[in-house]
């Protein structure tokens, strides 16, 4: 199985400039917990997520800035789910964005897909 076979194309994505507040109610309206950040070009600039929301309340953060990841773990189209796995689990994380050889973002990849896949 690779990436392309796994990933949702349908990426929710945000601009950098994004108060906290609607970055919370995005992923409220759609059902997601992982939201990357991009360019006009669509080109990943960076990563939020449900933990970094927690942190801005827990530290009194104020812009997504200051929340966000930036260096940004990702993956290719056809990269195989072992490969995807590891990089999860050796990174502590629960999501790769698929991107493309400019950076941009193809589609996205959490330990939903990889659930999914192990109950079908
Ligand atoms: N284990 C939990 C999880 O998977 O969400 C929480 C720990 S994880 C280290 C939380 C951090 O990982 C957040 O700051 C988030 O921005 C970051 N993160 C999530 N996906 C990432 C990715 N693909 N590349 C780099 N950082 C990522």
């Amino acid at each position: 199985t690779l990436a392309e076979d796994l990933m949702d194309e349908n990426v929710s994505t945000i601009k950098k400039d994004m108060e906290l507040k609607d970055v919370a109610m995005l992923m409220m309206s759609d059902y997601v917990t992982h939201l990357p950040v991009v360019n006009e070009d669509n080109r990943l600039l960076g990563i939020v997520t449900a933990w970094d929301l927690s942190k801005s309340i827990a530290l009194n953060c104020s812009s997504l800035d200051e929340i966000m990841t930036k260096n940004v773990i990702t993956c290719k189209s056809d990269e195989t789910i072992d490969s995807i796995s590891r990089k999860m689990r050796e990174n502590d994380i629960s999501c790769l964005p698929v991107v493309d050889d400019d950076f941009k973002i193809e589609g996205i990849i959490t330990t939903d897909q990889i659930s999914h896949l192990l109950s079908d």
